[in-house]
């Protein structure tokens, strides 16, 4: 009789915990792209004119082919050469407009869709398109 009683005791108290699991949580995380701390990534091949400026990369001077990446209202500008920078002019609705396709590549990190869409400094000083 005793025995039983100590097993039900230990049922009640690990299948609560389960549900609010913050490692279950996070497994979850990569299959859902579209929240607020996704991280989602564009190429942009033209040249970037904001308020009438081109931006330009501060590194290797290049003045278009851009991987755009957005998080939350972020949104940074990468080169080919691998400089990045946050550039505030560029709004995530300004980024939002700019994706026109549902159609998205899901990667384990930022590091490896960078390097995936070639600009991890491997391709710097050249212009794909
Ligand atoms: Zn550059």
């Amino acid at each position: 009789m005793l025995d039983t009683t100590d097993r039900d005791t230990a049922l009640t108290t690990t299948v609560p915990a389960a549900g609010d699991d913050p490692l279950r949580q996070l497994e979850y995380e990569p299959e859902l792209p579209t929240g607020p701390l996704a991280i989602r990534c564009i190429n942009h091949p033209q040249e970037i004119s904001l308020r009438g400026i081109p931006v330009l990369c501060s590194a290797c001077r290049a003045r278009r082919d851009w991987l755009l990446i957005n998080q939350g209202r972020t949104v940074w500008v990468r080169c080919r050469c691998g400089n990045q920078w946050t550039e505030p002019e560029i709004t995530r609705a300004d980024f939002d407009a700019l994706v026109h396709t549902p159609e998205m590549t899901i990667y384990p990190s930022v590091e490896e869709a960078i390097a995936a869409a070639g600009f991890d400094g491997a391709l710097a000083g050249i212009y794909l398109l």
